[in-house]
């Protein structure tokens, strides 16, 4: 069955990587940083022993730093260790020229991180490898920045291609090898596979994906509930989750309409904010943020006026915040009396929330 699957798909899919992307920065940056342990992440002696690791070169992974360590547990692990505070708005200028030149090799390409992304190049007459080693290329001329890829015929499989040989490797998994791969990868390598589950196959006596092949659903199942699902067909190299294209522009928004046409400004800044509420909470369900904010009026005698605001950092979502900017824009357009129908609130420019979680790392 699952050799049929794997016939029926013919994509070409690379995830792309790169390598200790903050601490690489600041070593290409500084020549003083690069033959020294390196974390990004506030010096635990400077902050009184507060701060994580955003990330830490090659280096200091040695000594067993890793990302979301504590900051003096890294200390502890790597004495020598040089702590660099993280320049968030210079990694986010670099990355969006990282993805500006993923965007390059197809339109069909979803970005994960600041520094990741799977790129769905079946379209292409290249052959993926090809492609892979023309990205890494031209990041490493126009950046001087390496990433590792992985190459693939589904996502899950590009993933573990790219992790495969880091950092600054291609791995190839095509689909003549696929199976042997997986067959010959440690259980702790399967997505999704973390402490818990981890130590759940230790007392199985599972060890490698060969051994989680000869799991039958039903026991992954009873073992794993749905997730035993996902497993069943990671072992069988098979997934066939898409590239979200990152074409289709989204936008998030709530309109409100009146029976009878509205006067009151009073009446328009409460409609105003139950809109952003009901925008925010939408935005945070689905864990977007916006950089324009649209608004929308028309008049008793349907004539439509939108107006906008772009950001070059995306909108606080905070639905005051947003229904002031709201009628600031509302009051400029009708400094008088007015007639009004309908009013809108929308956000377009919109992208994943996960490209701001670095934000939120306790500096
Ligand atoms: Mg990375």
């Amino acid at each position: 069955m699952a050799e049929f699957l794997e016939a029926l798909d013919e994509r070409k899919i690379l995830h792309v990587d790169l390598d200790a992307f903050y601490a690489q920065v600041e070593m290409r940056d500084n020549p003083a940083l690069r033959d020294v342990p390196l974390i990004i992440g506030s010096d635990p002696d400077l902050h009184h022993g507060h701060g994580v690791v955003a990330t830490a070169n090659y280096i200091a992974r040695q000594a067993g730093v890793h990302s979301a360590m504590g900051s003096i547990e890294a200390k502890r692990a790597c004495p020598d260790a040089v702590f660099v505070t993280p320049d968030f708005e210079k990694y986010r200028a670099i990355s969006s020229q990282i993805h500006e030149i993923f965007a390059d090799f197809t339109t069909k390409y979803e970005p994960v991180a600041l520094d990741e992304a799977y790129l769905d190049v079946t379209a292409n007459p290249l052959a993926p490898a090809t492609l892979a080693a023309k990205l890494r290329h031209r990041i490493w001329s126009e950046l001087h920045l390496t990433c590792s890829v992985g190459v693939s015929y589904n996502k899950v499989l590009a993933k573990l291609g790219s992790e495969h040989h880091k950092p600054n490797g291609v791995t190839v998994i095509s689909p003549d090898v696929a199976m042997d791969f997986v067959a010959a990868l440690p259980i702790k390598e399967f997505r999704g596979v973390g402490k818990k589950s981890q130590e759940k196959f230790e007392q199985l006596g599972i060890k490698t994906g060969a051994d989680l092949r000869a799991m039958s659903q039903d026991e992954l199942r009873v073992h794993f509930g749905s997730f035993g699902d996902q497993l069943y067909w990671q072992a069988r190299a098979t997934h066939f989750g898409q590239v979200k294209d990152h074409r289709v522009r989204q936008s998030v928004g709530k309109e409100g309409t009146f029976e009878f046409a509205i006067h009151d400004r009073s009446q328009v800044a409460v409609t105003f904010k139950n809109l952003a509420t009901k925008v925010v909470a939408n935005m945070e369900a689905k864990h977007l943020v916006g950089r324009t904010l649209n608004i929308k009026v028309r008049d008793d005698q349907y004539k439509t006026l939108t107006r906008s605001i772009t950001q070059t950092e995306p909108f606080l979502l905070d639905a005051d915040f947003l229904a002031r900017q709201a009628q600031n824009i509302f009051d400029e357009l009708y400094p008088d009396t007015f007639a009004i129908r309908l009013l809108g609130l929308t956000f377009s420019n919109v992208s994943p929330q996960a490209f701001q979680s670095i934000s939120l790392f306790d500096l």
